[in-house]
């Protein structure tokens, strides 16, 4: 199988191509560092994605801060992960940095307010 990617590593944005069997990545190219291998060979073995969204707040200024995974987490989990972050409400007053859900569905990722409220 053949796929073609864009990396998203850094702004230069490299078409990325990458052959592939059910069982072992064949050959990386297009990319212009290692960087784009690496981001290649993960979007194709175990995609992962930056989480961003917002979680309740009681108390606070506004009704809501906004929140990002500390890491990348699985794309599969990520629907899973929201719901566990809708189904949450922190009280005021709220920092930013605040781990608001530690190590979220196992991933290794805490989920961090943005800001403060
Ligand atoms: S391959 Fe390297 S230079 Fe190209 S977009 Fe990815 S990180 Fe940037």
């Amino acid at each position: 199988m053949k796929r073609e990617l864009i990396c998203v590593a850094c702004p230069l944005g490299c078409t990325v191509t990458v052959e592939y069997n059910d069982e072992e990545i064949l050959s990386v190219t297009g990319n212009t560092c290692k960087r784009g291998e690496a981001y290649a060979k993960t979007e194709i073995t175990n995609p992962t994605r930056s989480l961003t969204s917002s979680v309740k707040v009681n108390g606070g200024v506004l009704p809501v801060v906004p929140v990002k995974s500390s890491k990348p987490v699985p794309k599969s989990m990520l629907f899973d992960c929201m719901k566990v972050i809708n189904s949450v409400t922190v009280d005021a007053p709220v920092k930013i940095g605040q781990v608001i859900i530690e190590n979220i569905l196992d991933t290794g990722a805490d989920i961090i307010a943005t800001n403060n409220d």
